[in-house]
């Protein structure tokens, strides 16, 4: 039997012999880039139900058909860990977008601070990024990314229930430990390039559910901060332990 080495995200519900009918861009990727043919065999996934191995059963120039064959991976859900941070830069806010599904945040959420320069994002194509990073990375679940939203606004109607730690530039120094930290629903909070305002801070510091945290004794850009905040996050309280 050939190894089926591409994996491809589709929405349909997946089951053994399920026809999955492809669009216009997976029929290109797997037809047009990939050169498959019938027969081939490819790798699975709609974020629900796991992995599967799936065969081509009709090519065509703009459409095509897999078939569901089995169940190669269950399901794996990431921990409920949510990403809050201000878009940056396109190339390094798409690089945030994409570490974040590989490093498994479950929501990604974009949000307008005091010195966010972006007014806008492009919500499909950050999605479609972290889309093609689960694709990569193997994983099952696709996080969704959100639209753009001002973080006033997200504190506004913020459920306490999850906790916030806020990677707080003010407070360089040694690095945080979230050793006694509570396991359970958390969301990762990121600036700027030009951080977080005084009011922004204020606000932040006041709030009960937010745990500020120091990132070490440099200045990180917001996309490293990001992943230096999921990893250490992940090593402590998610599911790298
Ligand atoms: N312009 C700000 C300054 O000079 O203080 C730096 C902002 S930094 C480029 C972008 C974001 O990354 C910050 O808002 C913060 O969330 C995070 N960050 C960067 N370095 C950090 C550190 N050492 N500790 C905590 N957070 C950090």
């Amino acid at each position: 039997m050939a190894q089926a080495k591409i994996r491809l995200y589709l929405e349909q519900p997946l089951a053994a012999g399920q026809p999955l009918p492809l669009n216009e861009g997976q029929a290109h990727y797997l037809f047009a880039v990939m050169r498959l043919a019938a027969g081939a065999q490819v790798l699975v996934f709609n974020g629900r139900q796991g992995e599967w191995l799936a065969e081509v059963v009709q090519v065509a120039k703009r459409a095509g058909t897999l078939r569901a064959l089995a169940q190669t991976a269950p399901q794996r859900d990431p921990p409920d860990l949510w990403l809050m941070f201000a878009p940056i830069k396109k190339a390094r806010t798409d690089f945030i977008v994409e570490k974040a599904a590989e490093l498994g945040a479950a929501r990604i959420m974009p949000v307008q601070t005091d010195f966010t320069n972006a007014e806008r994002i492009r919500q499909d194509r950050l999605q479609a990024h972290a889309v093609e990073a689960a694709e990569q990375c193997g994983g099952t679940f696709v996080p969704v990314v959100a639209e753009l939203a001002p973080l006033a606004r997200a504190l506004d109607g913020w459920n306490p229930a999850r906790r916030i730690l806020w990677a707080d530039e003010s407070r360089l120094g040694p690095a945080a430990t979230l050793a006694g930290l509570a396991p359970g629903p958390w969301a990762v909070l990121i600036g700027p390039e030009g951080g977080f305002s005084a009011p922004e801070r204020a606000r932040l510091g006041a709030l009960p559910f937010v745990t500020p945290v120091s990132l070490g004794p440099r200045i990180l850009r917001a996309d490293t901060a990001a992943c230096a905040t999921l990893t250490l996050w992940q090593a402590s309280l998610g599911d790298w332990r």
